[in-house]
């Protein structure tokens, strides 16, 4: 474990590790709902959708990895088994059974939403008591508001698609 990081945490290093372990779940289950709905979404601008979904889910990875080795560096244990993903997620999963494109996108815009006020309250959180954290909380965060943006881009282009057709 590393000691002397771990000392300059000034906040509750074992609460601070239990929310990164939420944030973790989060990040599992965003991955798999991106990755899953990918395989089986479909309507209008599907070509568009997939590649954006299958972004989102590698970049879901990536947050996962950033919150583990933090989690790891601070002395705590990553949660270990899937079965920990549902208890402790903060934003939960919304299966896509209606495979419409223009469903799928609001699904994961709510599930964005989420995910940029959790990590918005992480931020706030750790701002003054552990800024190493706080730098990779923020990084995560840039990327949420950015994965809002492009499935709301998309979304709208649909409808307007849509409206049109009329
Ligand atoms: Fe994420
Ligand atoms: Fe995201
Ligand atoms: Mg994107």
């Amino acid at each position: 474990m590393a000691e002397i990081g771990r000392s300059i945490v000034k906040m509750n290093v074992d609460e601070l590790i239990n929310l990164l372990n939420k944030a973790l779940a989060d990040e599992w289950l965003a991955y798999y709902q991106y990755w899953i709905g990918a395989k089986v979404v479909k309507g209008p601008m599907k070509d568009a959708v997939i590649s954006e979904l299958d972004l989102h889910a590698t970049e879901e990875l990536t947050h996962a990895t950033l919150l583990v080795t933090r989690i790891v560096q601070l002395g705590g244990t990553p949660i270990l088994t899937p079965q920990d993903w549902f208890k402790l997620t903060n934003c939960g999963y919304d299966a896509p059974v209606d495979h419409f494109v223009g469903e799928i996108l609001d699904q994961n815009i709510k599930g964005e939403q989420c995910a940029i006020r959790t990590y918005s309250k992480l931020l706030d959180l750790t701002r003054e008591g552990d800024p190493v954290t706080y730098d990779i909380i923020l990084q995560i965060l840039s990327d949420e508001v950015e994965h809002e943006e492009d499935l709301a881009a998309l979304k709208e282009d649909l409808d307007l698609m849509l409206a049109r057709r009329k």
